[in-house]
């Protein structure tokens, strides 16, 4: 997680259950998204996704920390 931003655990996002890119697993080390490379979220395949925008993302997959582990088309099926 970029310094400064605050983590899934901070105050400061309570009650708000987005995302960032680079807390998902599908988030490359190259910037770019696998999910949309395996065609699971429809963009461009080389699309490469802003890494620090909070989102709700069908894609999405908990890294281990995550208190939450539901992947994205579970936890905001109205996508
Ligand atoms: S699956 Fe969604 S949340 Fe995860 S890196 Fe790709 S675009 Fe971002």
């Amino acid at each position: 997680m970029p310094a400064g931003l605050p983590g899934i655990g901070d105050p400061e996002r309570r009650g708000d259950n987005r995302r960032r890119c680079a807390e998902c697993g599908n988030l490359a080390g190259n910037g770019r998204c696998l999910a949309v490379a395996r065609r699971e979220v429809v963009a461009s395949r080389t699309y490469a996704p802003a890494p620090d925008w909070l989102r709700r993302c069908e894609g999405f997959k908990p890294q281990p920390g995550d208190p939450d582990q539901r992947p994205g088309r579970d936890r905001w099926p109205g996508l």
